[in-house]
């Protein structure tokens, strides 16, 4: 399960401190370099690490930590609000048009779980936000198999796909597809687009001449946690390139130790939207930051 490691040992670094009541500075100093280790161990970026336990350091201290009966609870509290915090907060939902159709832009590297997580958020966001219509569209013409994969997707939901077959440019597809679903009233159009192995410019032309067809109000990033550093980079070079809206951090239900998902917010800036939680259609989650802390917390 994700986020073992650094569940088991913060648990242990905090719950250290407070076993005989009061502690001591040197106690405190010990689980601070405790909850660094286990948060590097957890392949959290070091710039964030150095920030978070900073933080907590000052907190513990500023607070009655030190002269409290029961350490061990306010620590926990202030490391859980710290958490909630690192990832970003509040939620944040989904932007949407306040005329239909909200257009998103699914964008990522080969593999990181695009096309899956299109058809992922077009069942959410016509079950969850009640939208009719989602139009599908099979813009990643580089993958010959990625337009039959969302016809597929497509076909198991009962939702429309949108594909002009491996020829034509993306920017065309995706202006005609959005024309379509104007004249149709699809109520969201969400677009696959192609990924590579690497991020390179070729790529990053491409989404942004697609960006600049079609406006969308959501450019969402997926991210595969296995992947862990690399996904921080990926999601960074991303963003320079297209300004994204938000991150969807797939494989979540991996063995991932967590990494990624705690380093994302604090490094670009933007929010974590959704969780991949497995290869079915409905494992798609919305991120919110506190339950993802208490959950790490245990
Ligand atoms: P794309 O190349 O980015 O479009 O990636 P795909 O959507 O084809 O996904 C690549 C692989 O990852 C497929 O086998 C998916 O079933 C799998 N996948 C996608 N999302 C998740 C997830 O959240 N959890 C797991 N376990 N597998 C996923």
């Amino acid at each position: 399960m994700a986020f073992e490691g650094l569940s088991e040992r913060l648990q242990g670094a905090i719950s250290s401190v407070g076993k005989g009541g009061k502690i001591s500075e040197a106690d405190l100093r010990q689980m601070m370099r405790e909850i660094r280790l286990a948060l590097l161990e957890a392949d959290v970026n070091f710039k964030v690490v150095k920030k978070f336990v900073k933080q907590v350091n000052e907190r513990a201290l500023g607070s009655d930590v030190l002269k409290s009966l029961s350490p061990a609870q306010q620590v926990v509290k202030i490391v859980d609000e710290e958490l909630t915090d690192l990832m970003g907060g509040e939620r944040e939902p989904l932007n949407m048009a306040s005329q239909p159709p909200t257009v998103m832009m699914m964008v990522g590297l080969q593999g990181a779980g695009k096309t899956t997580t299109v058809g992922k958020l077009a069942k959410y966001i016509t079950e969850e936000l009640g939208k009719k219509k989602p139009l599908l569209v099979a813009g990643d013409v580089y993958r010959p198999a990625a337009v039959d994969q969302l016809k597929t997707i497509g076909q198991q939901l009962g939702f429309e796909v949108y594909d002009e077959g491996t020829q034509v440019s993306p920017v065309e597809i995706a202006k005609r597809a959005l024309d379509q679903a104007k004249l149709n009233g699809n109520q969201v159009v969400i677009i696959d687009t192609a990924g590579r192995l690497h991020v390179n410019e070729e790529l990053m032309d491409e989404l942004r001449n697609i960006k600049a067809a079609v406006n969308p109000d959501e450019i969402l990033l997926t991210v595969d946690a296995m992947t862990g550093q690399d996904a921080v980079n990926v999601a960074d070079a991303f963003n320079e390139a297209l300004d994204i809206t938000g991150v969807v951090i797939t494989k979540l239900d991996g063995d991932t130790r967590g990494g990624a998902a705690l380093s994302i917010r604090s490094i670009i800036d933007k929010p974590i939207k959704f969780t991949g939680q497995g290869e079915k259609l409905d494992a798609l989650e919305p991120f919110y930051p506190d339950r993802m802390s208490s959950r790490i917390l245990g």
